[in-house]
């Protein structure tokens, strides 16, 4: 396929997509700009600015302290209602709390407890760095018998399941996964692991951050313990909006949260002296959140339910596989190599690409020299380009022009106007 076919291509992709008319939900101020970076920060729901506006002047300037009875006190738990159709979970299983890393560290310090006398945990060496520093500081914490196992992959894209089913055994306590990995993009079978896991005694912690709100996800079908992930990813929640937890409506009243603050107390305005959980989910929420960046989630987990996780997660498909396809037809001898699963059902909704000259070419993306389009993706060493699809405001002509500029950045060598040193963030 030519240049000018893959454009046609993905105008009529364009035309038949069901999520259309989902775009204009985002704020966009730019035609010009292409964000390909939702799945390590969303964008703006255009709703949330008039939310916002209203939270702060009618609620906080006007309302004051009555807004806590009003529209504050009970939202972590309304918005966990509303996060649960997107991962295949129940009403009262999840809730809105803290960060990521911290509710890992919750969650996997209660199911070790429970777990007591066995002493190993078991993730992967694709796993995001927090989640491993999280469980080596847990390790630290129980004693010297505890131990931390990585599963490991051999080619820095995928874990095979018998690598990883090799790692556990009757002496696991918890694995602890992320669904999607954070630079391959590489999925999980969600089902397979928690069943095999269950065979021998483990409990599994899934870390949905790169995978809710992108691709669909069977939580209760694949009768899942604990998951946790970020609501500014996928969910387009803004700038540190307070993460998700979920805990099995089965595990609850036998783990404990290792944080016990008032807020999972089950009576915090008794103000008893002596804590009693909560009964239910709302005994792993700690103390008063972020009322701000918590009342900001809803407009993008509204968006997301209005358009249904198996709608989304087909466009993802779609996209990603465009996106394979035009490096294969026309990016083929420009150095670049896939950085992840090609098969859809291993892979999340990110494409790595791999290159020599990975960050630069990722600099000349975001600050063009000789194009108007500036693109969004991200970089992430030691030379991946990730190039994030979010069904619900990507196009397929986005896709399209994404291969055109890369192209063009290599031939005319663009690139090499850029400097190697690195920035703060990537
Ligand atoms: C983004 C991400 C995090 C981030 O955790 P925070 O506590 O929100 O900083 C954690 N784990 C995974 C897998 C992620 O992708």
């Amino acid at each position: 396929m030519t240049a000018d076919q893959n454009r046609i291509f993905a105008e009529q992709l364009d035309s038949k997509d069901p999520l259309r008319k989902f775009r204009s939900r985002f704020y966009i101020e730019s035609e010009n700009t292409i964000y390909l970076d939702g799945n390590s920060f969303g964008r703006l729901p255009i709703k949330t600015k008039a939310l916002l506006t209203e939270v702060v002047e009618k609620q906080w300037g006007t309302e004051l302290i009555e807004s806590w009875n009003q529209n504050w006190y009970q939202k972590s738990t309304q918005l966990g209602d509303k996060i649960a159709p997107i991962i295949g979970a129940t009403q009262g299983e999840v809730i809105v709390s803290d960060s990521t890393s911290i509710n890992l560290y919750k969650l996997a310090h209660a199911a070790l407890k429970l777990q007591k006398g066995k002493t190993t945990i078991v993730s992967d060496d694709l796993n995001f760095p927090t989640d491993l520093y999280i469980l080596q500081g847990l390790i630290k914490e129980f004693g010297p018998e505890y131990q931390l196992h990585l599963a490991q992959s051999n080619d820095s894209i995928t874990i095979e399941t018998e690598e990883l089913k090799s790692k556990i055994t009757k002496n696991t306590a918890l694995v602890v996964l992320s669904l999607v990995a954070f630079k391959s993009a590489f999925m999980y079978q969600l089902n397979e692991i928690t069943e095999y896991a269950h065979q021998m005694g483990a409990l599994v912690l899934w870390d949905l951050s790169h995978a809710a709100g992108a691709v669909e996800i069977e939580l209760n079908k694949s009768n899942a313990d604990l998951a946790v992930g970020c609501t500014y990813k996928y969910l387009n929640g803004g700038p540190g909006s307070p993460a998700f937890l979920y805990v099995h409506k089965d595990l609850q009243e036998k783990l404990s949260s290792p944080i016990q603050g008032w807020f999972g107390d089950a009576l915090p305005f008794e103000f008893d002296l002596n804590y009693r959980p909560a009964k239910g989910i709302r005994r792993f929420l700690t103390g008063t959140p972020p009322v701000l960046n918590l009342m900001a989630i809803e407009p993008g987990i509204d968006i997301i339910n209005e358009a249904g996780m198996a709608t989304i997660h087909q466009k993802s498909i779609r996209l990603s596989e465009f996106f394979l396809s035009l490096v294969e037809t026309e990016l083929r001898n420009y150095g670049f190599e896939i950085g992840s699963p090609i098969k859809s059902a291993n892979r999340g909704s990110h494409v790595s690409l791999k290159h020599d000259e990975a960050y630069r070419i990722c600099q000349a993306l975001i600050h063009p020299k000789s194009s108007t389009t500036r693109i969004i993706p991200d970089f992430r060493d030691p030379d991946n380009i990730r190039f994030g699809f979010t069904p619900l405001y990507t196009t397929f002509r986005e896709v399209w022009l994404t291969a055109q500029r890369l192209k063009q950045i290599i031939k005319d060598k663009e690139y090499g106007q850029f400097s190697t040193q690195r920035s703060d963030v990537t």
